[in-house]
């Protein structure tokens, strides 16, 4: 039996919240697009992300912010001790349109937005990839087993980190930083948290605190493959330790029991080429930032909505568009990596 065979115009690969919103923005603009998705063994952990208040407002345009809102909680600022001694209020959050920001439930949100996408097709695998100047195809297996190819105008990747179309073609990734992130969820103890948020800086790392729900905290520990006692952070038994000398995450740590740390992928990344041929990244497979500065989910949704304002122009024959939304992604990412050398010293 010959594969099935799918035309259309965009093929999102990736179900992550770049993926959804940008298939969400194409077809209110009446282009066809198919969003495939490879069924992820890994368990897929709430990280409970922040997103600021100018987020909201790029929310608020493209219609989605009760979307999210139905799913998230507001925070109001954050407190930090970082690089100094005193614990600090940022305020920056009343400066806009909106006074709070939101933390968010990705998983719930995903879904939110999943129930109102057409053409989702979750798939085992991808067979193969062909990317032309004219025309891309990509043959995928799906759950059952069968093969379908699909014929698209342009591929997206939204793959995240994983960059899946990028490496297929063999673009590179430019790492900026050996960052790594620990995580572990802990019941509440010690200090409430003014805003549900609390980061502090301490030898050669960083440490957030979340609130989760009730009773849940995560607690994140970020350092660098330079720091020599990084594999330390994989312990818990280890973390008590690794944070004497902070002056507020120290009293957060439950002095009994042993908790699972879950270790993520945290680097600043870049691919050397956010476009290609017939190919536009977004999300984290266009520019991955450290998570500690916050900008990830911002960055999935507004990659997302002006890739879709680039598709259109494309597809309407503007040669030019594709390599204007590069440039533009370069010049944010270049800006992020300045301010982040100013403000990520380590001491
Ligand atoms: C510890 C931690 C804390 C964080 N905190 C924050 C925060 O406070 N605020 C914030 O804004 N951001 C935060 N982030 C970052 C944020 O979670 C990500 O930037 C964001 O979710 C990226 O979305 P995405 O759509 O680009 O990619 P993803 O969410 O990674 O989605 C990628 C999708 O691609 C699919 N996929 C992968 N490979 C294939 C393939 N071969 N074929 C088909 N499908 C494939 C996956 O199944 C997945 O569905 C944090 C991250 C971490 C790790």
């Amino acid at each position: 039996m010959s594969p099935e065979l799918l035309n259309t115009d965009v093929l999102i690969v990736g179900k992550g919240v770049s993926g959804l919103i940008l298939q969400l923005l194409l077809e209110k603009k009446g282009i066809h697009s198919i969003l495939i998705d490879k069924v992820n063994s890994k368990q897929n952990l709430p990280l409970a992300e922040t997103i600021p208040p100018s987020t909201l407002e790029i929310l608020d345009k493209i219609d989605l912010l009760s979307v999210f809102e139905a799913f998230s909680t507001k925070t109001y600022g954050y407190q930090s001790k970082w690089n100094s001694s005193q614990i600090s209020d940022e305020n920056f959050f009343l400066k806009g349109k909106f006074n709070n920001g939101l933390k968010i439930n990705k998983q719930k949100i995903s879904t939110a937005l999943a129930e109102k996408s057409k053409h989702i097709i979750q798939i085992k695998d991808i067979s193969e990839i062909s990317i032309k100047d004219s025309n891309n195809s990509l043959s995928v297996k799906g759950l059952n087993n069968k093969l379908a190819t699909i014929n698209c105008n342009l591929i997206i990747d939204a793959t995240g980190r994983k960059r899946h179309i990028l490496k297929q073609a063999n673009i590179d990734n430019i790492e900026y930083d050996k960052n790594l992130a620990y995580l572990c969820y802990l019941p509440k103890t010690g200090p409430e948290l003014k805003y549900g948020f609390f980061t502090e800086s301490f030898s050669n790392a960083w440490g957030t605190i979340s609130d989760l729900n009730e009773t849940t905290r995560i607690v994140s520990l970020y350092t660098t493959k330079e720091n020599k006692l990084y594999k330390d952070f994989k312990d818990y038994i280890k973390w008590n330790t690794l944070l004497n000398e902070t002056s507020f995450l120290k009293y957060c740590m439950p002095t009994k029991g042993n908790f699972k740390v879950f270790g993520k992928q945290a680097n600043s990344s870049i691919p050397s080429q956010i476009v290609f041929q017939n190919v536009l990244s977004i999300g984290d497979a266009a520019m991955a930032f450290n998570p500690i500065s916050s900008h990830g989910i911002s960055n999935a949704i507004y990659t997302a909505k002006e890739a879709a304002t680039t598709i259109e122009k494309h597809l309407n024959g503007n040669d030019k568009s594709l390599k204007d939304y590069e440039e533009k992604m370069y010049a944010i990412f270049n800006e992020y990596i300045r301010q982040k050398e100013k403000l990520f010293q380590l001491h």
